[in-house]
Parts: structure tokens; sequence; C-alpha cells
């Protein structure tokens, strides 16, 4: 057997298929194209533009329908890129200069991909791939290239860089598989794959040139790992991994309607991490038991002005409304850090993780904060919400929000419009000074959910996104153990709840040690609560106790997840199928 060609798995999964390379190279159409006069080549573009506007509102109609939302949301940036006048201006100049409709509109949208490439900020660098796109699609038009052809049968998309149209205008059914030469776990062909839990492999550099049309091609999402032309032997080994795969997977879905609880009856609330509320029914059939985080700058970020009180109202209300009964926690907007709002012009920041962003936004513009704060307790009365502020460091932060929410309430009832005064106020602890404060912040709120994201991050001094000190980012680092059993424990003698909505809720071993130190409520992505239950279910709360206590006194994060390693791994919950 050949050593497989490895890259970095970011969606996990086995897929088999046939490779379609999908990133289109444009060079030998353009050297065949012969230009006509001036005045042909600028209705040229002008007709494309047109005609990839309509093209791209049908894909962003049909994804709507299919309730693809964060899909239509890419396209339709997508849509507004071509109808931006600033493009037009610039295909128009780029023609006059070379005197070619499809070169022109290439390098106009070059160019204002490398203005995106140059920004420091991986989000908007990733951007410049979908400028390109955009280039290439009107390109492709004049030039009369058709997209890529689909057969019978189910292909792996293979190209250094893939447009995100060309993913998100195919049937999920059809692709296998997603294989990139470069592309960050950030970019908007990934964002899309994710969304439809598409097996996918990036960073393979140059050997993607390896792969031609038509090869057959295993790829591991999990491990990385590509097998191009695989021999009968490959073949037959992933054939079996495939099976196990199935397996797994109706084992899980066989878990679905049944309660995490221990052995001995301790029960822990399992929820969900959504964008949009369009993820509430995905979310329900892996057995979530409501929203444990709704991460409302996506109703922003899906907007190209400041969404109003009413547009925010019936999205939070159709989310609350899917839970039917279960909790459903609306974080208030986290904007800054990694997810920018270009409609809010916020200046470059040196550090954006610890600059102008989530409450301090919220805390500084009424305009955007009473509005949300409204349209959440107007939701509140089709079921069980609750709201709940990102990044707080402090007492006086809390007594502000709870201020505005008072405010929010009295504007409310002298504007006629009804709304619940039960939704429960809550706090994610995400910075360490959060944490340490518990006992204070406590006093006010209903309810702690961790982001462990955050804070591991604040807590460690280590960047979330940087890969070359990914090892350094460890949920089981004493630091950070210390800071959710402190927060944890400060709830419980508050009597309000704890939960946590960080990536650590994910992990299996974590929940038992979570269980251990009281938690009682775990959000994370869907996909993840089938194993998670089944970790909880295999235990007694007295084992967690008791490994917490063991695990407390250890010194190094590595050390106590081999150790939980060693100690949950003969229980049931690993056992597998
Ligand atoms: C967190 O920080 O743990 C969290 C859940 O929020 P986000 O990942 O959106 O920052
Ligand atoms: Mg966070």
């Amino acid at each position: 057997m050949s050593e497989p060609i490895r890259g970095k798995g970011v969606i996990s999964g086995i897929a088999v298929g046939q490779a379609l390379l999908a990133g289109q190279n444009l060079d030998g159409y353009l050297a065949a194209y012969h230009p006509g006069s001036a005045a042909e080549e600028q209705s040229k573009a002008e007709a494309a533009l047109v005609a990839v506007t309509e093209n791209l509102l049908a894909t962003i109609e049909r994804l709507r329908r299919e309730e693809q939302a964060e899909q239509a949301a890419i396209l339709e940036a997508h849509r507004m890129m071509v109808q931006d006048p600033m493009m037009a201006e610039n295909i128009k100049s780029k023609i006059e200069a070379c005197g070619s409709a499809p070169q022109g509109i290439l390098d106009a949208a070059n160019e204002q991909a490398k203005i995106f490439e140059q920004m420091e900020d991986e989000y908007f660098a990733a951007r410049a791939v979908d400028l390109r796109d955009v280039g290439k699609r009107i390109a492709k038009y004049v030039l009369g290239v058709k997209e890529p052809e689909i057969g019978a049968g189910q292909v792996i998309l293979c190209g250094e860089e893939i447009e995100p149209s060309v993913v998100a205008g195919m049937p999920t059914e059809q692709i296998a598989g997603v294989i990139l030469g470069s592309g960050s776990a950030t970019s908007h062909v990934v964002i899309i794959a994710k969304a439809r839990a598409i097996p996918t492999v990036l960073g393979i550099g140059d050997k993607i040139d390896l792969i031609q049309d038509g090869d057959e091609i295993i790829l591991d999402g999990s491990r990385g790992d590509i097998i191009i032309r695989p021999t009968e032997a490959e073949r037959s080994l992933y054939q079996t991994k495939i099976e196990e795969q199935k397996k797994l997977a109706a084992h899980y879905a066989a878990l679905k309607d049944l309660p995490a609880v221990t052995k001995d009856g301790v029960r822990i609330e399992l929820t969900a991490n959504i964008g949009t509320h369009m993820d509430v029914d995905n979310a329900l059939t892996y057995g979530a038991e409501g929203v444990g985080l709704f991460r409302s700058e996506f109703v922003f970020m899906g907007s190209t002005t400041i969404p109003t009180e009413e547009d925010q109202f019936k999205a939070y209300r159709a989310a609350v409304e899917k839970c039917g009964g279960h909790i459903c926690v609306i974080r208030t907007m986290d904007i800054g850090g990694d997810k920018p709002l270009p409609y809010l012009n916020i200046a470059p920041e040196e550090n954006p993780f610890l600059g102008y962003r989530a409450l301090r936004i919220s805390l500084d513009r009424h305009d955007l904060f009473l509005p949300q704060i409204k349209a959440i307790l107007r939701a509140g009365l089709y079921g069980k919400a609750a709201m709940m502020v990102p990044m707080v460091i402090s007492v006086s932060e809390i007594q502000r929000v709870l201020k505005l929410v008072e405010q929010a309430k009295v504007e409310l009832a002298h504007e006629g419009k009804e709304y619940s005064d039960d939704v429960q106020i809550g706090i994610m602890v995400e910075t360490p000074a959060a944490a340490v404060v518990s006992p204070l912040l406590s006093q006010y709120v209903d309810f702690f959910s961790i982001g462990t994201n955050d804070l591991i991050q604040y807590t460690l001094a280590v960047d979330r996104g940087n890969a070359q000190i990914a090892h350094l980012y460890n949920p089981f680092n004493p630091a950070v153990l210390r800071l959710v059993q402190g927060t944890i424990q400060s709830a419980r003698e508050r009597g309000i709840w704890a939960g946590m909505c960080g990536e650590m809720a994910s992990d299996p071993y974590a929940a038992v040690i979570l269980l251990g130190m009281g938690i009682t409520e775990l959000s994370m992505s869907a996909p993840s609560i089938p194993r998670v239950k089944e970790m909880i279910r295999s235990v007694t709360s007295t084992q967690a106790k008791e490994l917490l206590a063991d695990v407390m006194k250890m010194e190094h994060g590595v050390e106590i997840r081999a150790y939980l390693h060693k100690m949950l791994e003969s229980s049931d919950a690993s056992a597998g199928v």
C-alpha cells in the first residue's frame, strides 16, 4: 500500500468517490477568445452581470426553500458583489485597458481580491476567494464555460481553492467529499461543507496536482488522509471503516430519545449550539433538548444593514417555537474578535479579541442593544427563551444590562407590545475575570454558561485560531479546570444553574469531569450530542466525582486527558458498537 497524502482533516467522515476538479483554470479559454469591438466587449460584460445575478438569485431562492440559510447568505453576499457599482465601474475601466471582456472582468475581481488578501484578519483574507469566485463566474459566462458537469455517482470536489458557489450550487447527495490545496477552516467553502457534514481535507499544497479528473479517491476527514487511485486492499480496508461508520451512526440514532442520565439517576440537559433558527430542526434530530447557545451575531452577519427589532423578533420567535417548550438561550450580539460586521464600521484594532467587541459594543450602542433585548423579551411569549450576554468582565456591566432590560420592558409596554416577564437573564463566563468574580456575578443573574472557546484563550494567553500553538490550547489545563470548577461552585452556592456552551462541552471525557463538578447543562454542535450522551449514561455520578478528585491533583493537562482516557476507555461509552 502506498503512503496516503496527509492534509488537515477539518470535517470528519470517510468518503469515496470520483475526483471532480472544481477549481477550473480559465487560461486555455482565455487564449482561444477573440475579443470584438470595444463597445461589444462592454456590452458582453454588462449582459454577463445581469445573467449571473439572475442565476444567483435562482440558486439563493432554491437554497432558501431547502432551508439552507447559511449557504443562501453566502451567495447573497456574492450577488451583492456582482451588483456592486464599484465592481461594474472597475470592470468597465479594465476592459477599456485590455480590450477583452473576460480578461477585464478577471482583472477587476483580482484587483479587489488582492486588497482583501493583504488584510491580516483571516476572515477578510478568506473573502478574497469569494471575490475571485465572483469574477470567474462572470468571466465564465462570457467565455461560455459550463460549471462542472455532475454525473450519476458521488464526487469528491478537488481544487487548489474551490469557489463556495460550486459547492453551494450542487445537491448535497452528489458531493461525497472536498479536498483543497489551500483554504482555512473559516473559508466559506468549509463553512458550507460543515453545514452539510461533507468530509473535508485541506492544506495538501501542490499535491493537489497529483489528482486528475475522474480519479477514484478515498478521503478520511478525521485523519486528513487522501488515497488517490486506491489498490484493491486499500479499498477493502476503507470499506470496512465505512461499514463501521454506518453502524456507529445507526447506534447513535437509537440514542436520540433516551435521556442523558447517569447510572445513578443524575440528569444532564444536552442542548445545541445554533447559528440560525433554521438549525433547530436538524439539532432536534440528534436529540437536542433545546438550544443552549443561539449565536445571534449570524442574524446580524446575514444582513447588509442592522436588522430591525421586528426582523430579530421573527428569527428568535421561530427558534423559541421550534424548541417546543425546551429552553432557547439567545446570546446577544457577539460581534468583534473573529466575527467582524462591516456595516458597524469598527476601526481596525491591534488586538481585536481584546478590543471593542460583544457586550462592549452593546453597552455603548443602545440603538443596537435595546431593539435586540426587546426582540428577545417578545419572543419569550412563544416558549422558554433566555437571554445571555457575552464577554462580561465585571459586575457593573451586568448591572447596566439589567437596567437596560428594565428600560426595554417600559418601552415595550409604552409601545403596546406584549412581552414575557419570565425570560431568564444569564451571562457567558468566558473571561478569567468573570470566572474569578463569579461569586459576585451570581447575585445578579439566573444562570452561567461557560464559554471555554474564549475562556481557554484568555486564561492561557493562547490565540484560539493559531495552529502553531494549538498544542497549548488544552481544556484540561489545570488553570482552566480550576476556573471552570470555581464558576460551577459559585452557581451552585447561589442556587442558579451552570452550563457550558464552549467546544469543551462536546468532549465526552470533559463531560464526565463537568458532571463531577455539578454542571447541569452542556450545549454543543448537535452531531456531538449522542457521543456525550452515551458517555454520561455509562458512568455514575460517584465515579465522576472520584475521577474529578484524582484529576484536580494532577499537574499537566496532557496527563489528565491520558488518565481519563485510561479510566473511561473500558466503560460502556467508549466500547462503541
Ligand atoms: C465560547 O467562547 O466558548 C463561545 C461559545 O462563544 P464563541 O465560540 O462564539 O466565541
Ligand atoms: Mg466566545
